[in-house]
């Protein structure tokens, strides 16, 4: 028997957006704890390499719609 409701929140996890301080790409990434707005990060830039990258947002998404390929 299936239950008539999916479990909503299962896979609402938060995701954080980066601001690239080189080249201004934004970009983003699963959050990951002590994440906040404005902390400055060392991330890869997947446009142009450099490993610093400024925390802009964090946002939940309520849904995913699309299906990973994982
Ligand atoms: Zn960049």
């Amino acid at each position: 028997m299936f239950p008539t409701k999916p479990p909503a929140n299962k896979f609402a996890q938060p995701l954080t957006f980066l601001l690239c301080f080189n080249c201004k790409t934004e970009n983003s990434r699963p959050f990951k704890e002590g994440d906040y707005v404005f902390l400055e990060v060392e991330e890869k830039c997947p446009k142009c390499g450099s490993n610093k990258m400024l925390v802009t947002g964090i946002y939940v998404k309520e849904k995913q719609e699309k299906k990973k390929e994982v």
